[in-house]
């Protein structure tokens, strides 16, 4: 007997694929059979492989595939097997947790650190074990998709957490926003300032300075997501607070000479320039990161980083921390493919990260010029509509400190030919 039966979500996926295909949107798979490095070797869809320059991933540093770091994870995965059978606050919690722990705070200048699995998690932990009823968050527009979603998610499990969006970076705007929720008769509890500290799409900076200021003016918290800043800004790589000055546990020395405050708490990944693979962390203040080890959903209920990518990312810190050059090279890396891309008639949106985009426009349009530009041997890739607004499709090329000046004038070449 055969039962046929009408399910919704078969017909409607049908058409959202295919409108994705027609609409020139469609992200097609790229695999790589070698590591992550400034050059990599993709499958094609005919099984055939050839090598391309990588300006397209997050590994800064280079250290992705650095022989430390590959050796610190086989390390772990020895001497501490492969699963971690737990979550935290049971029995998983391992010396290598306790190690990155502390070495992402003494690298951060934060009092205490503690990870999770992925930023995302840590972003999801964050809002909604920190925020009560009565609290506000008040969150900058272009902020990455985890925090807006760990803000809805704050908002949707306690009833009566508040939340409003502020026009990008724009301070007067935020200023309206905290006095209007400071004249808000249900706003009776903490206001939260949230930011990225790096845009990941338009690759300039939240002036971090100035957000703490107005945090202070209206006793708000002020919490920063760098992801794309740790390990780039700053003359050690230590995130965009480093680049305004702003670390006050330099290597655990306390400096109270430091005259543009603090960031009250900070998430991160350790899945960019932190090349240890994966993982996330919450940094800050110590009765922070002890709410989150008893409240935090995700800490509670799922199972701990493994052993072996903290092992790896402890390598990373490691190696960040005695080799700062590495941060320099990538200044100068960026700084060279800048220079060059706009000699060559390109537009970049400006700003002192790694992240270079190019404007062209048109989704459809960056999607055939990555194609194009794949062909040609640079592996770039083009976002467009619903990761940025419509009409403000860019190619996105982001900057290592593995690259040589063969790979930036690779792309230059490339890009020339389009
Ligand atoms: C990339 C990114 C994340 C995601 O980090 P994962 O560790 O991969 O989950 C979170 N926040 C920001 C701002 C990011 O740029």
């Amino acid at each position: 007997m055969t039962i046929t039966t009408h399910r919704p979500f078969d017909a409607r996926t049908d058409d959202i694929l295919r409108q994705l295909v027609e609409g020139g949107q469609y992200k097609h798979l790229q695999t790589l059979t070698s590591p992550m490095d400034a050059t990599v070797r993709l499958r094609g869809s005919d099984g055939s492989e050839r090598e391309v320059v990588c300006l397209c991933s997050n590994n800064y540093l280079g250290l992705a595939n650095h022989p430390e770091v590959v050796e610190a994870g086989i390390e772990g995965l020895r001497k501490y097997g492969a699963g971690t059978a737990s979550v935290r606050f049971i029995c998983g919690t391992f010396e290598p947790h306790e190690k990155l722990e502390e070495l992402i705070a003494r690298y951060m200048g934060t009092p205490s650190a503690y990870t999770f699995v992925s930023c995302w998690t840590a972003n999801e932990a964050l809002y909604p074990t920190f925020a009560e009823p009565g609290d506000i968050l008040i969150s900058d527009e272009l902020n990455h998709a985890c925090i807006i979603d760990g803000i809805r998610l704050a908002s949707t499990m306690k009833k009566g957490v508040h939340k409003t969006v502020y026009k990008h970076a724009d301070l007067d705007n935020l200023e309206e926003k905290l006095k209007a929720a400071q004249n808000n008769d249900e706003v009776t509890g903490q206001a939260w300032v949230v930011t990225d500290g790096v845009f990941s799409m338009e690759g300039d900076i939240a002036d971090l300075p100035a957000l703490r200021a107005l945090c202070d003016k209206y006793d708000a918290m002020l919490v920063v997501d760098d992801s794309h800043g740790h390990g780039v800004m700053g003359a050690r790589g230590r995130g965009t607070h480093e680049h305004f000055g702003m670390v006050d546990h330099l290597d655990g020395h306390h400096d109270d000479t430091d005259e543009n405050g603090r960031v009250d708490y900070f998430t991160g990944t350790l899945g960019k320039a932190l090349g240890g693979g994966a993982g996330g962390f919450i940094a800050g203040d110590k009765r922070g990161t002890e709410l989150i080890v008893q409240r935090g959903r995700p800490t509670l209920f799922s199972n701990a980083l493994p052993v072996t990518v903290a092992c790896s990312a402890a390598k990373a810190i490691e190696i960040l921390l005695r080799e700062p050059e590495r941060v320099q090279q990538l200044k100068d890396n960026t700084a060279y493919a800048r220079r060059k891309i706009t000699g060559a008639g390109f537009e970049v949106i400006d700003s002192p990260t790694a992240i270079c985009p190019i404007i062209v426009g048109d989704t459809a349009k960056a999607i055939s010029m990555s194609k194009r530009l794949l062909e040609l041997g640079v592996f770039v890739i083009g976002f467009g509509y619903p990761v940025v607004p419509e009409g403000h499709a860019r190619l996105r090329i982001q900057i290592s400190a593995a690259h040589t000046t063969e790979h930036i004038d690779a792309l230059v070449d490339a890009l020339k030919k389009l």
